[in-house]
């Protein structure tokens, strides 16, 4: 293996925008260029100002940090290191988390356009969750199994999957890098990293913080560039054992169909058209909070977004005005802006797709309430922003109920009872996340239970625990993040099973037959 380099730090920290002589990518233990020499100029989606410029790798690095990955698996000492020293180092990689706090959410902040104050918040629950599998790595030890016979001795012990190839999206681009890499490093696994090319910048500081914790060379690797050059190759190699993606639906796909072909296991966290369901009985001003952050959120542009307002016939119009109302209020700003409620959209295409999302939902008949453009104050000129907002009365099958918008897009559909808003709520083709608000006990608890999507929460919205299994139904993915589910999808369950008495049965002639 090469011999280790210092990370580039100070790349990611001081903000220069040039990129580091030694390059950034991870590999093998070393930061280096692209092979190619690529580079790619990351901007603040909130302003256009230069953030970073990156190396932007190609397939042969992806190539290049699979081999590193392999070698370090199939020769390295890591996958046989005990379980409890894996997770002393996710632990100590959940202090760094914390003592460089700061430095992240910038880093976040500045990538994202995301508010610092939410990305600080999003920082407390990645150290959270590596501080959950280094405390459940040790714990997890496989389990003995009655044989039914005194004669054999039989147990399933869980093995790391191999090589994982890693690739996230950019909404939430270290959350979802780290729920993918700390269990995958308590299980045992080698990976290669690939976070969206739009949010390098926390994925570089993690490989940092990983390498101060005390990974090996090889272990953790880092490539950096589009999905087609840099992503694909981790779907398709064959010294590939898994991959695990989160992001859209058509690019789920892709992957899944491309590790046919290895029959590599595959996880797919992939997008949601969220039911929020709001009964008459619920508690009005709550309801209408609640529907406020469920959507506009950081822009909208969250998995599991309330983008869908179920709502009962009675509380209609008195709910989606208030709601219209203080839609009009949220104040976009840029993310140091401390009066900003909610940033920008990522890029220009993103944005030109959602106004392509809302245009074809108005033609087709839904009622534009509020937004439906971009703000008109000149200091948000230079961001991606677009207004929160409100499309009413959307018919069952149109866009505005089938697609994803992925941008702060409310869309409002009437119920009339129970039965009716299960159903409304179950006609997606996606299952990612659901809500419902009523003050009747027993009927929240009998809509939670119809509801086919992977969280359903009851009264609030948003919250998820690093104990708890994260994941979609019908086409919002494959297999589950977070909680044990989560460190399972990392391992092969292996049954070793022992004759105590072993001896010739003869099931076949023995060696007197002729
Ligand atoms: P995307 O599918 O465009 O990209 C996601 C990642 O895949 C990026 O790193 C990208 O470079 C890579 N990629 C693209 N094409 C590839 C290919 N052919 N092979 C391999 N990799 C490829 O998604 P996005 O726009 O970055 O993220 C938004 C989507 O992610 C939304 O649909 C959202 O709902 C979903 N998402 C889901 C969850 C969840 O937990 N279910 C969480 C966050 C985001």
């Amino acid at each position: 293996m090469s011999q280790t380099h210092a990370p580039p730090n100070e790349s990611v920290s001081t903000r220069t925008g040039d990129p580091k002589a030694s390059g950034t990518l991870f590999i093998d233990g070393v930061w280096q260029a692209a092979s190619a020499g690529g580079t790619r100029e990351i901007r603040c989606p909130a302003d256009g100002s230069p953030v970073i410029t990156v190396s932007e790798g190609d397939r042969t690095d992806t190539e290049r940090a699979i081999a590193a990955a392999r070698t370090a698996f199939d020769e390295g000492t890591w996958s046989a290191t005990s379980p409890w020293e894996r997770g002393d180092l996710l632990l100590r990689v959940s202090d760094i988390l914390v003592r460089d706090r700061e430095e992240f959410a910038r880093a976040e902040s500045l990538d994202t356009g995301k508010r610092l104050v939410e990305s600080g918040y999003d920082m407390d629950d990645i150290a959270a969750c590596f501080r959950y599998y280094g405390k459940i790595a040790g714990t997890d030890a496989g389990h003995v199994v009655n044989t039914g016979s005194t004669e054999a001795i039989s147990r399933v012990d869980y093995e790391p999957v191999g090589v994982c190839g890693l690739i996230t999206p950019w909404n939430f681009p270290l959350l979802q890098v780290a729920w993918k890499v700390a269990p995958a490093l308590a299980a045992g696994n080698t990976f290669v990293l690939k976070p969206s090319e739009l949010t390098p910048s926390t994925a570089m500081l993690l490989m940092r913080a990983l390498r101060e914790a005390g990974m090996p060379a090889g272990v953790g690797n880092l490539v950096l560039g589009s999905g087609a050059e840099t992503g694909a190759p981790l779907a398709e190699h064959p010294d590939v054992d898994l991959v695990s993606f989160t992001g859209g639906l058509q690019t789920g796909r892709i992957i899944a169909a491309s590790a046919a072909a290895t029959v590599k296991r595959v996880a797919l966290e992939l997008g949601g058209k969220n039911p929020n369901v709001v009964f008459a009985d619920a508690d009005f001003e709550t309801a209408v909070d609640y529907a406020l952050t469920a959507i506009f959120l950081h822009s909208g542009q969250v998995c599991s977004a309330g983008a869908r307002l179920i709502v009962q016939d009675e509380i209609h119009d008195a709910l989606v005005d208030e709601i219209v109302r203080r839609a009009e209020l949220i104040k976009l700003g840029g993310p140091f802006d401390e009066t900003a409620e909610t940033g920008p959209l990522i890029s220009a295409e993103h944005r030109a797709k959602v106004e392509d999302y809302v245009a074809r939902s108005t033609a087709e008949g839904a009622v534009l309430r509020t937004g439906g453009a971009r703000p008109k104050d000149t200091e948000l000129e230079s961001g991606y922003f677009y207004l929160p907002t409100v499309l009413d009365e959307v018919r069952q099958g149109s866009t505005a109920v089938t697609e994803e918008s992925f941008g702060p897009v409310l869309t409002v559909e009437r119920f009339h009872d129970e039965n009716d808003a299960v159903r409304i709520a179950n006609e997606t083709h996606y299952g990612l996340a659901g809500a419902v608000f009523t003050s009747d006990v027993s009927k929240a608890q009998r809509v939670a239970g119809k509801l086919r999507h992977g969280t359903v929460w009851i009264n609030d919205f948003h919250p998820y625990l690093p104990q708890a299994e994260w994941g979609g139904f019908k086409q919002s993915g494959i297999g589950r993040e977070l909680g044990g589910g989560g460190l399972r999808e990392y391992q092969e369950a292996k049954h070793v099973y022992q004759n105590l008495r072993p001896g010739p049965q003869y099931w076949f002639a023995g060696p007197e037959s002729n």
